[in-house]
């Protein structure tokens, strides 16, 4: 018998991606509008959990109007012999994919940041409670993380309760931040990979460093210790660093290594620490985003949360699907906002020294972490409003990006030189080019999200094969 035989809907990878659009969903749990919101994984002792037990603080999803966005949390609280504190980072990510399984239910996001869809579809089929997703992420857990012993989970609607939850939720995500906070790059052999967004980015991979948290800003170096530890099948694995490249970039050939083997060879090499050349890629959870503003040789950054436009007249969301995909951007670098209070935060670019906007909101959340030199000469969206502003403020406060101004002249016309060579292949004697694609020459073709279908598939053995 089928471990979901008695849900309503389909559970299985084939659903995660599965986008549900407001006019299609039922009902939306935390998102954009809803100001409270929280995943939180916690373990306890195995005699403080009830195993399998699913409870509500606040009314199921009958009790919730149809096409309305309601603040919503969930707690799982896990046991086992095998887990200790640091694992709850990366069980707690594991809710996005687990989510993602069943048919109907979309999660984007994480930790303060979730946004859950029920399709109508989905509900009108029988999913019509929050108890069946208890129920199948109880089995999932359990299933897939076999360290998990006991488990159980609160599903909390009530937006009182959200919001008393969310207070502490933070403190413990922020608890969970400093623990790495103080440790170099240079001090550890190995980092860690994490792959659990390929199903959205195919090749993107996030390496964590102790000075480079997940993008998504849920997963640390130690969560990526303790989970390769006790899961090292799993999505979160060891890398080991290997070879030196580059310091101030942060490029090593061991991690280089495994980025070309998990992105099928689409991408070669990763520099850690910079947005141009070889940054690092970035899925589309990124807490916050960095962009380059050319007019100003400079970076703003943004995040998730921030609605406006920003500096630059682009929104969060137009600078996240430029950056987004498991590609590399010039210019456009995914980042959580831990990662930001990195002392090698964009090293190679000039670090704080290039910054010159950011939401206010951002700049109170990591103010601690700027160079105290520099904090106020970096503007908001309440100093400025677009770049001529921008560019005024930035002379008026005399910050760093002036003198690198003075010293290399922003947009300076570049002469195109008189004669540009292409280069010609020569073929081979009696080849003929295909659609200018010459003969002898190899090339890799890259199906992007694509779905494809066959009735059978022949392998014959070449002769001489
Ligand atoms: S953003 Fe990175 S670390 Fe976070 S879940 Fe996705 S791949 Fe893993």
């Amino acid at each position: 018998m089928s471990m979901f035989e008695d849900i309503p809907v389909g559970v299985g990878i084939i659903f995660e991606g599965e986008r549900i659009r407001g006019r299609d969903m039922q009902v939306e749990l935390g998102g954009p509008r809803e100001k409270y919101k929280f995943e939180l994984v916690q373990s306890r002792s195995l005699d403080e959990i009830e195993d399998g037990r699913i409870e509500f603080a606040g009314p199921d999803l009958p009790g919730l109007k149809e096409g309305t966005n309601n603040p919503f949390g969930i707690l799982i609280e896990v046991a086992g012999k095998e887990i200790e504190k640091d694992l709850e980072g990366v069980i707690e990510r594991r809710i996005h994919e687990y989510v993602n399984f069943v048919e109907g239910f979309m999660h984007l996001n994480q930790r303060y940041d979730i946004q859950l869809r029920l399709s109508k579809k989905s509900y009108e089929k029988g999913l019509n409670t929050l108890r069946l997703l208890g129920e199948v992420l109880i089995r999932l857990f359990k299933s897939e993380l076999s360290f998990i012993e006991k488990i159980q989970v609160t599903f909390v609607t009530d937006p009182g309760k959200v919001e008393e939850w969310f207070g502490k939720a933070i403190e413990i995500y922020e608890a969970r931040d400093a623990r790495a906070r103080g440790m170099s790059d240079d001090e550890v052999d190995v980092f860690y990979g994490c792959s659990l967004c390929q199903s959205f980015a195919p090749t993107h991979l996030c390496v964590i460093t102790p000075q480079r948290y997940a993008n998504c800003g849920a997963i640390s170096w130690f969560d990526g210790r303790a989970t390769d530890k006790v899961d090292p099948k799993g999505p979160v694995f060891e890398i080991r660093k290997g070879e030196l490249v580059d310091s101030v970039k942060g490029e090593y050939e061991g991690v280089n290594k495994v980025i070309r083997d998990k992105s099928l060879g689409e991408i070669e090499r990763v520099q850690l620490y910079t947005a141009f050349g070889y940054p690092h890629t970035s899925c589309g959870c990124f807490e916050g985003c960095a962009f380059y503003i050319p007019e100003l040789d400079a970076f703003g950054v943004v995040h998730r949360n921030f609605r406006s436009e920003t500096v630059n007249g682009l929104s969060f969301v137009t600078i996240s699907d430029l950056t987004a995909g498991g590609r590399q951007v010039d210019g456009f670098h995914g980042l959580s906002i831990e990662y930001m209070r990195s002392p090698k935060f964009l090293q190679a670019d000039g670090g704080w020294d290039r910054v010159v906007w950011m939401p206010q909101e951002i700049k109170e959340r990591i103010k601690d972490f700027i160079l105290p030199e520099i904090a106020d000469k970096m503007a908001t969206e309440n100093d400025v409003s677009n770049i001529d502003e921008l560019r005024a403020f930035l002379e008026e406060r005399g910050h760093p990006i002036v003198e690198r101004w003075a010293e290399a002249p922003v947009a300076e016309a570049v002469e195109a030189p008189a004669e540009v060579t292409v280069p010609t292949l020569e073929l081979a004697p009696g080849a003929v080019p295909i659609q200018g694609i010459p003969a002898g020459m190899s090339f890799r073709i890259i199906l992007k999200n694509a779905r494809i279908k066959a009735e059978k598939m022949i392998l014959k053995l070449e002769k001489g094969g």
